[in-house]
């Protein structure tokens, strides 16, 4: 089958599906995220030829971003030079190099939203082996902004959120919104990122059991969008935060 004959399939069994509700059991069959063949998937989703190209992390991982740890530091060198992160554990899942970083670009921005099925899919199996016992009260997508949103059709980071709650047999609840425009994070030095998004989040008032949260994005890069986001549900009465992601640059 050809890439884009499988692109336009999943994608109408994407629209289908998010139409009808829970129709899986479509006539389609599901397709290797990467080479979009049908058949030979393994319990993940992938061809037997794709398999070897999207490693998960290695373990150990750096409890504060979800990247490779190297070393016997409890955290790697780029959170052990970062002043503060204000969750209690990360977890993420790919290096975001060559097909996962392809993958989660199409994901983005190549209106492809039919991936988060996988991507969820491995997102909650990394977060089992390495997300320690606490499970989250409730997962909270990072918000994008309204008008992004609706240029794109969908917000990735909810779409993975979704994956993971349903994995994990929690609610998801759109806690943060956007208050205002931001750039692009992926153009910005890291300084440029945290002024960025310096006070770019509110969060609804949440309920006065300080419940324990799960803050899911698509990338780790430098963490400013997820330290804004998470300080901000602090603030709002959260109990604690933990972080998910796809993939740490
Ligand atoms: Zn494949
Ligand atoms: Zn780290």
């Amino acid at each position: 089958m050809s890439r884009r004959l499988g692109d336009l399939l999943n994608r109408l069994a994407h629209n289908v599906r998010g139409t009808l509700g829970t129709v899986d059991a479509l006539v389609l069959p599901p397709l290797c995220p990467l080479c979009q063949r049908a058949g030979g998937l393994d319990g993940e989703g992938l061809c037997a030829d794709c398999r070897p190209r999207l490693p998960d992390l290695p373990a150990p991982r750096c409890p504060r971003c979800g990247g490779a740890l190297g070393g016997v530091l409890g955290a790697c060198g780029e959170c052990l030079a970062t002043a503060d992160r204000p969750w209690t554990l990360a977890v993420s899942v790919f290096p975001f190099q060559d097909a996962a970083r392809e993958l989660v670009h199409r994901f983005k921005y190549q209106d492809q939203p039919w991936l988060a099925r996988f991507l969820g899919g491995r997102l909650a199996a990394n977060w089992l082996r390495h997300g320690g016992v606490v499970l989250p009260d409730v997962v909270v997508p990072v918000p994008l902004h309204p008008w992004r949103e609706f240029r794109r059709g969908y917000n990735q980071a909810e779409l993975l959120a979704r994956e993971l709650a349903r994995a994990l047999d929690r609610p998801v609840r759109p806690w943060l919104r956007r208050r205002r425009w931001t750039r692009q994070q992926a153009r910005l030095d890291t300084a440029a990122r945290q002024r960025n998004v310096r006070g770019v989040f509110r969060a609804v008032p949440l309920p006065e059991t300080r419940p324990t949260l799960l803050l899911v994005d698509d990338v780790f890069t430098t963490g400013a969008t997820l330290e804004a986001a998470a300080r901000e549900l602090l603030t709002a009465g959260a109990g604690s935060v933990m972080v998910a992601t796809i993939a740490r640059d």
